[in-house]
């Protein structure tokens, strides 16, 4: 009786000139050695989203004395971004304003929050539930019990981030932000 005996091919008759643990830890050649998908990105992710940026923020990349900032800044804006202020709650510009696009530091003109995290606390100040990654630095407060938020670029205060309040957003997190610690960009502009 005629036995056929399975012929197992050779891993060398592939063509693969590279052995199996430089593919793994090799993604170019893997994805090299895959058909050319065309795959169409949504123009809105899952945040609702996705607006242009500049580069990523530099931590520490602007520096200026205080005399310096005073001259660029308006007293408000220098009372609140280099003092630490805090605006009156229900009167900043973008408290109750919720247009699509980019809110950089008023300060030194890197993004911050995307429209698309921004929401509606009530609380008086503009809201987000989160920074764009890297933008923003936090600190445990003076008073030990809240934790400020800074531009990691300049410096600046931008107010401070509360956890756990129960808002319907993705991170339970809102920071809670100095309307004139930002100045907002229309996504179109
Ligand atoms: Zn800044």
């Amino acid at each position: 009786m005629m036995v056929n005996i399975l012929r197992i091919t050779p891993l060398s008759s592939f063509n693969v000139t590279k052995p199996i643990s430089s593919i793994r830890s090799n993604p170019t050649f893997l994805f090299n050695s895959l058909p050319t998908i065309s795959i169409r990105q949504p123009k809105r992710g899952f945040r609702g989203g996705i607006v242009a940026m500049s580069a990523a923020p530099t931590p520490g990349s602007v520096q200026k004395s205080e005399e310096e900032w005073q001259a660029i800044l308006s007293p408000e804006q220098f009372r609140i971004l280099r003092q630490k202020g805090t605006e009156y709650p229900g009167t900043g510009e973008y408290d109750k304003f919720f247009g699509e696009g980019v809110y950089s530091c008023a300060g030194c003109g890197t993004p911050l929050y995307k429209s698309t995290t921004k929401f509606n606390s009530g609380c008086g100040w503009p809201a987000f539930y989160e920074g764009v990654p890297g933008a923003i630095n936090r600190h445990a407060d003076p008073d030990g019990m809240r934790i400020e938020i800074t531009c990691a670029a300049c410096g600046g205060h931008l107010g401070h981030v509360f956890k756990g309040e129960g808002f319907p957003t993705p991170t339970n997190e809102r920071h809670c932000v100095n309307s004139i610690s930002l100045k907002f960009a229309p996504a179109n502009s």
